[in-house]
């Protein structure tokens, strides 16, 4: 059975398992209809854990059952990232290490470009999963994708890591080329977001 949160009344304290301020300033813009007060992992001094898990699931989760269990308080997390067909789904839940410690993504797209130099085949798809965990182990997980096609040269200098090469499938410019909120009405992290608060958020908007 789905666990629901319990918004409204002060009740509804959210710690959110990102110390990335955009990814938290995002996730709070997404939360606030439901009443929700959100704190940032950062602000509360929670550690980063290491990710170890083999998918974005699994990683999604342990982000968010250790700040859960840290704080005392319902937690959330996401893990996301780009699959690539031909690469067998690589970068994946390697898509930030792939840009190395400086964050690079332009060394991680032109990567992927020479790793497709000997094939067309261009499909790839975003992937996010968006755990909510709860103090006693407890956690519900949601999946959201979009799917896509690479274009190379990377094109637009809009949103973040792969987004100027990734083509969302019957779009005409690149999530690099998109304004903010129209990426954000068909992306992979969207997509998981409107799950999540269907499954968990009650329709009253207070919770249930
Ligand atoms: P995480 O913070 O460990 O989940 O890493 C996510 C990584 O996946 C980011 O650093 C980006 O490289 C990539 N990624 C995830 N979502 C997006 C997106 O919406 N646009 C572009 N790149 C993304």
């Amino acid at each position: 059975m789905v666990r629901r949160f319990q918004a409204g009344g002060g009740a509804g304290r959210l710690v959110i398992a990102s110390h990335n301020a955009g990814k938290v300033r995002e996730i709070d813009e997404l939360l606030r209809p439901w009443g929700v007060t959100v704190l940032s992992a950062g602000a509360l001094g929670l550690p980063e854990p290491e990710e170890t898990g083999t998918s974005f699931v699994a990683n999604a989760e342990l982000k968010a059952l250790a700040a859960a269990r840290t704080a005392g308080l319902p937690a959330m997390a996401d893990d996301s990232g780009l699959e690539v067909r031909a690469l067998g789904g690589a970068p994946g839940i390697y898509s930030a290490r792939w840009a190395g410690p400086d964050k690079d993504f332009g060394r991680a797209m032109r990567e992927i470009e020479q790793r497709l130099a000997g094939t067309a085949e261009r499909a790839a798809r975003f992937v996010c999963a968006l755990a909510l965990a709860w103090p006693d182990g407890h956690v519900e997980t949601f999946v959201g994708t979009v799917a896509g096609s690479l274009v190379f040269p990377p094109r637009g200098d809009r949103g973040f890591g792969y987004d100027p090469i990734f083509l969302p499938a019957g779009a005409d410019r690149t999530f690099g080329e998109m304004a903010a909120d129209e990426k954000h009405r068909i992306s992979h992290r969207a997509d998981a977001f409107r799950q999540l608060v269907a499954a968990c958020f009650a329709e009253d908007g207070r919770g249930a």
